[in-house]
């Protein structure tokens, strides 16, 4: 009989879910509008603390939209973004026909590098044309370096928006990932480390932004008793029904954050005997991530590859993934300018993610355990 098929990374439900989504259906609070809702946001709020204004979403996506909207992006300007991330980081910058300009990773976090950020500005600026917009991104669960974006952001008076989809619960010097930036969003995305089926959260500073991300979420409404619209709005409110799912996973978040540091620490034993491979962990004490997922950098040999290494997991039906292709490496964003060395683009070339779902089994382990050992 074939084994189980182990994921990367899949929904991990808590057991209080279906409670939340019980009292949507026996309330009828079905759609976009509901008790739920309000409920989610406020866990948000209480986990994230003082001075984090909650907006729940369809997606990370559509939060990491709205935050350009907040920010009154508009077409022609510049937004800077780190170039190693997931498609959706950078996209929404393309829907505002805003200019995307790329910026490389530095080695420690594989965020974005605080020395190619301020070339990148410096030479917009020289030409004459201010960034809008610093997007940065904490990548698998690692905060970026926060102190020296932030001391840059200062210094040219550009806003940050910060993308933690992947960095919920993650910490630098103790503060939570998600409360760094002018704006910032989570996602709650099937894969990510609590789900909501689908959906996201834009985190603002003020009240006033919750208001305007609230209005252009549902079509730009204004308060009357007809119809009325003088902006273009979106429909990208979650539901009722995911908020209860988002409930319910908040209420499990920490022991989700546990349980993959738990698994960290099963990779960081095991691959500390192995030569050719290597574990990427928090650099110093500063930093503490919720290891959403692990991802190892591979010395190639005639023996051993990113390529050689996902087959032989997925001949024991096990799902490994390349780490995300970098932005200034994609063809959607061929010609946009770029700063740095290309650092992310080889950390690409030898990377690979291994399988960090919050239900990993001893015996999960072992079997990933016995492919690893076929390539030591
Ligand atoms: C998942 C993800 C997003 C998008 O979130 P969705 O909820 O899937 O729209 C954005 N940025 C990063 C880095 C992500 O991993």
């Amino acid at each position: 009989m074939e084994e189980q098929k182990i994921w990367l990374s899949p929904p991990h439900m808590g057991g209080n879910e279906l409670k939340y989504i019980h009292n949507a259906f026996d309330t009828n609070w079905i759609s976009q509008f509901g008790p739920n809702i309000n409920e989610f946001e406020k866990c948000l709020e209480n986990y994230l603390g003082e001075n984090s204004f909650v907006s729940a979403v369809s997606s990370g996506t559509a939060a990491i939209h709205l935050a350009l909207k907040l920010l009154d992006i508009q077409s022609g300007d510049i937004v800077i973004c780190q170039s190693f991330t997931f498609v959706a980081s950078a996209n929404p910058i393309l829907y505002e026909k805003a200019i995307p300009v790329f910026v490389d990773s530095e080695p420690d976090t594989w965020n974005i590098c605080p020395n190619a950020l301020e070339d990148a500005i410096k030479h917009n600026i020289q030409k004459g044309k201010k960034p809008k917009a610093i997007l940065t991104v904490s990548l698998y669960g690692m905060p970026y370096k926060v102190d020296e974006v932030l001391e840059i952001s200062k210094k040219y008076e550009i806003p940050v928006i910060e993308d933690s989809a992947e960095a919920l619960g993650s910490r630098y010097k103790n503060q939570l990932c998600g409360t760094f930036g002018d704006l910032s969003i989570v996602s709650f995305n099937g894969n990510k480390i609590i789900t909501t089926s689908g959906g996201g959260v834009l985190i603002s500073r003020t009240k006033e932004h919750k208001e305007r991300a609230f209005y252009l979420a549902t079509q730009a409404k204004e308060d009357k008793e007809y119809y009325s619209h003088s902006e273009t709005g979106y429909n990208y409110r979650i539901s009722n029904v995911s908020a209860g799912i988002g409930i319910g996973q908040m209420e499990v978040l920490n022991e989700r954050i546990a349980q993959r540091r738990l698994n960290h620490e099963f990779y960081n034993d095991i691959l500390a005997q192995f030569e050719n491979i290597e574990l990427s962990s928090e650099p110093n004490e500063n930093f503490y991530s919720n290891y959403w997922l692990n991802t190892i950098q591979i010395k190639r040999s005639d023996k051993l590859s990113k390529e050689i290494l996902k087959e032989k997991f997925s001949e024991s039906n096990i799902e490994t993934r390349y780490l995300w292709k970098p932005m200034h490496l994609q063809p959607l964003y061929k010609g946009c300018d770029f700063f740095g060395s290309n650092l992310s683009g080889i950390i690409f070339d030898k990377g690979l993610c291994l399988p960090s779902g919050t239900n990993l089994t001893d015996i999960c382990k072992e079997r990933i355990l016995k492919v690893l050992n076929m390539v030591k």
